[in-house]
């Protein structure tokens, strides 16, 4: 079995297993606790991994579409929400950048 997505939100996890399941790809799902958090690791089958991954790929490219959608600003790499950040002084800005876009989920920040 190789590992495939973990997940942290049940709502994500929910849609993530329906996913594969309508897929039929058979998987195999441990709980595991990193400080204190609850994660769910989703295992597939070796022979099923690249379809898996395709899949849970496909099901994130999706929800972070329906995201923006719904008006909400999301990054480009891991599909969380982005939020303005308060950190950057932008006064002696050569480069006309007025205000940056903070990723909750990963921190990656991006310039609007
Ligand atoms: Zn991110």
């Amino acid at each position: 079995m190789q590992l495939v997505v973990t997940y942290t939100n049940p709502d994500d996890q929910a849609l993530g297993l329906k996913a594969l399941e309508s897929a039929a790809v058979p998987f195999e799902v441990r709980q595991v606790e990193d400080e204190g958090m609850e994660i769910t690791e989703v295992f597939v089958p070796e022979t099923q991994f690249d379809h898996a991954c395709d899949i849970i790929e496909g099901l994130e490219a999706e929800m972070a579409q329906m995201r923006q959608k719904a008006g909400k600003m999301v990054c480009p790499s891991c599909g969380e929400e982005l939020k303005h950040c308060e950190d950057v002084d932008f006064s002696g800005s050569v480069t006309g950048i007025t205000s940056v876009l903070k990723c909750q989920g990963c921190g990656r920040l991006i310039p609007r």
